[in-house]
């Protein structure tokens, strides 16, 4: 544990200089990035960067996001805070329960075709209202249905059994390892491009009350 905190150490000191906008980010080290400033962020120490008028100026005319998050809508999960990044670095895609669709993954295929990203984390977190909805059942007006019925026909979550003791982490789990097949099963262009190397797919849940990013674990 003591050697990931050091790492993380040296990340933010290598990566962060205070009063930089300056990121290092290349292919490989994309999620490293991420995962330096998800440190940075929990430790109460963001440098918030890439928020000034220059980076404004330099992205206005077009934008090179270096990573796509597909995260939940849930106000306390906003990706640029949480992995402490600014303007035009991270490609957001947001809805309830981090759910997709074809519109949601038209949105992905647009960031690793057109864009070049070459890293997509799929972000969930602890306690996700739209996940508990399903674990509590019940009936669920409006649209709001049209969540839990999607959740309820995931493969993956309907593994989950339903006298688990810890089915509602289980449960966000399965959410995310979903997601992922969905994104392979589901659209050539990144299955492609991850068969070439030149995509990466990663799932993370985000803990509320520390501020961490854990990876889910394949
Ligand atoms: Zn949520």
């Amino acid at each position: 544990m003591l050697a990931v905190a050091s790492l993380f150490m040296l990340l933010y000191s290598c990566r962060h200089k205070p009063g930089s906008d300056q990121q290092l980010t290349t292919r490989a080290n994309v999620l490293e990035v991420l995962m330096a400033g998800n440190y940075r962020f929990a430790h109460a120490k963001p440098v918030h960067p890439d928020e000034s008028r220059q980076r404004m100026s330099e992205i206005a005319k077009e934008q090179h996001p270096f990573a796509v998050v597909i995260s939940c809508s849930d106000s306390r999960v906003p990706p640029e805070l949480i992995f402490d990044q600014g303007l035009g670095d991270l490609f957001v895609i947001r809805t309830a329960g981090n759910l997709m669709g074809g519109l949601e993954i038209g949105s992905v295929e647009y960031a690793v075709e057109h864009l070049g990203v070459g890293l997509i984390i799929v972000l969930g977190h602890q306690q996700c209202g739209a996940i508990k909805a399903f674990v509590d059942g019940g009936e669920a007006p409006g649209h709001i249905k049209d969540i839990i019925d999607s959740i309820k026909s995931e493969q993956e979550i309907r593994e989950i059994p339903a006298n688990d003791k810890n089915r509602m982490d289980h449960c966000v789990e399965a959410n995310l390892r979903h997601a992922t097949h969905q994104l392979l099963n589901q659209s050539a262009i990144i299955k492609e491009k991850v068969e070439k190397n030149e995509l990466r797919i990663a799932a993370g849940i985000y803990d509320l009350q520390k501020g961490e990013v854990s990876m889910l674990k394949k």
